[in-house]
């Protein structure tokens, strides 16, 4: 029984040893027990039911939420010479009553099943007929309103089980490790003492980055001509902006390729051989791509845009380096990207079917999660250890392998700014969003500013000695601290945090961690000679209004969010 393992192993995936915890998972499976594997992307989840369905008697169903998923797993088993399928809505009747026959006669140990065709008259009474060993949820925080893609069609697995005869194992497997998302699929999948592995979130090839460049575009080109033979993905938030930076890619002479939802599935389906087989090396991608996706050398992963949450960010970035080699993850931050993503989490249609409370809740949730990984953006500590620790990880202080751990930083006594920039926010209201309060301070002339008369206001250049990337680095940490909060309905209007009475408090001094300053900064010089608007740091400078029109212009053209 013990090398049966090893020989599947060989024989059909052509590995030698076991990752971390596919051993375990494997044999707690094979004596009969539930398991809840919480792996990483790319750890190796499917392995660990794949090996063991080969072994039962009996068939495995995995449950996949992706029709695309379930395509490629099924096409890499034929090809190892394994009998598998899949049933989903890609077939035609013909091709699905054929598919389920043959699996009446017994001729797949490994079957593929949407979860909207469980409860199915025809797959029930196939499934209720048949010698079930086991089913794999695959993706398994889909059950969970609390996970990131929340499918309503995952809750029926449950009744499923129960419909059938004999209960089978059940795994589940995800790559979401927080406390709620576990807690959920325990309870909702009812899994029966499972065993339950957790491998390690962190990677330790990979670099991570956080960069606020003016110009995205600029820096993107830049790192690609200097990286030549490098292959990468570029993930952008909407398709308008995929396809605005790959035709600049194209135009600049790179072998650049895209991919998004707006594209027919032929089109998608050439764009990413030519990625995998190195034709176009650059991939310039929504976050449409790449689930299901194995190309082991890629080198870098780039965020044009801060994506909605962490999970999201970590799921991507990890899609670099899955050989083991050294890669890097850089995020490209600007404060539009909090505008789009708020935008998104307010319009997502995939909310439209839950009823208004749950809506209300899981707006909540992504609020919150869109929050944190702005934090990211804002943080000064070690990178990886925020990953790890809003994974629920232990992570050290230090990881030497990121660019906060690279960048020099020095204890500030900032107490002068931060009452400062407290006391603008308060004379004007609570009305302003983050442009105006920092360019008030620091004395800039804009059209808002005379727009808002904020030139009579009595913090009006306040700050104008503090250097402008300074003074939005210490706003940023008072967003962090929680001493001041951006309000969420979709102005980002900067309002005071539960923290605000300490800093008001009269003898309070308040320290920040900051990257010390460079002795050279030959672009602050010039622009403080003409008192430069602090919102140069952002892309735009038109009303916020006209933005979000053309967002909506675009939404209106998507049926779904990508
Ligand atoms: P996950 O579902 O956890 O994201 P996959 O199951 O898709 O990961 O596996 C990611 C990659 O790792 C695949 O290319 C797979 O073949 C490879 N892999 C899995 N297990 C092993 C192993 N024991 N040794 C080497 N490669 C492995
Ligand atoms: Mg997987
Ligand atoms: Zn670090």
């Amino acid at each position: 029984m013990t090398d049966e393992k090893y020989d599947i192993l060989k024989r059909y995936f052509g590995y030698d040893t076991f990752r971390e915890g596919q051993e375990q998972v494997i044999d707690e499976l094979l004596s009969g027990r539930d398991v809840l594997g919480v792996m990483p992307t790319g750890a190796g989840k499917s392995l660990c039911y794949q090996i063991p369905a080969l072994i039962f008697s009996g068939i495995t169903l995995v449950i996949s939420p992706l029709i695309s998923l379930m395509k490629d797993q099924v096409r890499a088993l034929n090809e190892a010479g394994v009998h598998a399928a899949y049933l989903n809505s890609s077939l035609t009747q013909g091709q699905y009553y054929k598919a389920l026959s043959l699996a009446v006669e017994g001729r797949y140990p490994i079957i593929y099943v949407a979860p909207e065709r469980l409860l199915t008259d025809s797959f029930l009474s196939f499934a209720v007929n048949a010698d079930i060993a086991m089913v794999a949820v695959d993706e398994a925080h889909c059950v969970s309103q609390w996970g990131q893609d929340f499918r309503p069609s995952y809750l029926k697995i449950t009744e499923f089980i129960e419909k059938l005869p004999k209960r089978p194992v059940v795994a589940a497997f995800t790559a979401t490790a927080t406390k709620e998302v576990r807690g959920d699929i325990q309870n909702i999948l009812m899994l029966k003492t499972p065993y339950v592995v957790t491998t390690g979130f962190d990677r330790s090839n990979l670099f991570f980055q956080v960069e606020s460049p003016k110009d995205k575009y600029a820096e993107v080109k830049n790192y690609i001509e200097q990286h030549p033979d490098e292959s990468g993905i570029i993930y952008c938030l909407t398709r308008k902006l995929v396809e605005e930076v790959c035709g600049k890619l194209i135009r600049d002479g790179f072998r650049a390729t895209r991919y998004h939802a707006g594209l027919s599935d032929e089109e998608r389906r050439i764009n990413q051989d030519d990625f995998i087989y190195d034709r176009s090396p650059i991939m310039v991608a929504t976050n449409a791509f790449g689930m299901g996706i194995d190309k082991p050398d890629v080198r870098y992963v780039i965020h044009y845009n801060m994506p909605k949450n962490m999970e999201s960010y970590y799921q991507e970035a990890g899609r670099a380096g899955r050989d083991g080699e050294s890669s890097k993850c850089i995020l490209l931050y600007s404060g539009q990207d909090v505008i789009t993503n708020r935008f998104f989490i307010e319009n997502n249609q995939d909310n439209e079917e839950l009823d208004d409370a749950t809506q209300e809740l899981v707006m909540q949730r992504d609020e919150e999660r869109l929050r944190q990984m702005t934090f990211y953006c804002f943080t000064h500590d070690c990178l990886r250890s925020y990953i790890l620790r809003y994974f629920g990880e232990y992570g050290a202080a230090y990881c030497g392998n990121c660019s906060n751990c690279l960048t020099e930083f020095e204890e500030k006594d900032v107490t002068e700014e931060a009452k400062a920039i407290a006391e603008c926010i308060n004379s004007s209201h609570q009305r302003y969003g983050v442009n105006v309060i920092l360019d008030t301070l620091h004395g800039a002339n804009t059209a808002k500013i005379r727009q808002y008369h904020m030139e009579e206001n009595p913090s009006y250049g306040k700050l104008s000695k503090v250097p402008a990337y300074r003074l939005r680095q210490i706003f940023n940490e008072l967003l962090v601290q929680d001493y001041l909060r951006l309000s969420d309905d979709g102005y980002t209007i900067v309002k005071f945090g539960p923290r605000i009475g300490e800093l008001l408090a009269q003898d309070s001094t308040i320290q920040m961690k900051l990257p010390k300053e460079q002795e050279k900064k030959p672009k602050e010089k010039l622009s403080r000679k003409r008192k430069a608007p602090v919102s140069g740091l952002t892309e735009e400078d038109q009303p916020l209004f006209q933005k979000l029109r053309e967002l909506r212009t675009e939404i209106a053209r998507r049926e779904k969010i990508p």
